[in-house]
């Protein structure tokens, strides 16, 4: 790594805290709830890919919206059985926070967050990939673009 890239990584945090992780959970990914139906016998039962849990359910259509019986969260309803070829829900985040080592200065770190429910529905798992990152000083801002490491 090279002295100039090494000083601007010392103002980044050294990981990615949880009011970043609770801001793309809850704000950026609110839409990306699901109910995966599926049946028992007879009975019908749903998993929510927020709180992970199975619950009885009755009546769900895939397609409609409806609160998860378990976190109360308002999911879209899937039915286990479609295909979900193109089921991935993506974006892109920047984030800002203070420096570390300057009072001046802040930071800002753009990544890409997915969910990609196209696999099993029960191990997903938001994934990120840094793109940029970028550094504010005063009269001054250095970018690096696709700079990763591993602070996720
Ligand atoms: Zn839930």
């Amino acid at each position: 790594m090279d002295k100039a890239y090494k000083n601007f990584l010392s103002h980044f945090p050294q990981r990615v805290g949880d009011e970043l992780m609770n801001y793309i959970t809850n704000v950026v990914f609110l839409h990306s709830r699901y109910l995966f139906t599926t049946r028992k016998g007879r009975k019908q039962t749903a998993y929510c890919t927020h709180c992970k849990t199975w619950s009885d359910t009755e009546g769900l259509r895939h397609g409609q919206q409806a609160d998860c019986p378990s976190c109360h969260s308002k999911c879209q309803v899937k039915a286990s059985g479609r295909g979900r070829k193109y089921l991935k829900d993506h974006a892109y985040v920047e984030w800002y926070e203070k420096s570390l080592i300057d009072p001046n200065a802040f930071v800002v770190s753009g990544f890409y967050v997915l969910r990609d429910y196209t696999g099993d529905f029960t191990k997903v798992e938001t994934e990120y990939s840094m793109h940029a990152e970028y550094l504010f000083q005063q009269g001054k801002s250095t970018m690096y673009v696709l700079g990763w490491r591993d602070r996720m």
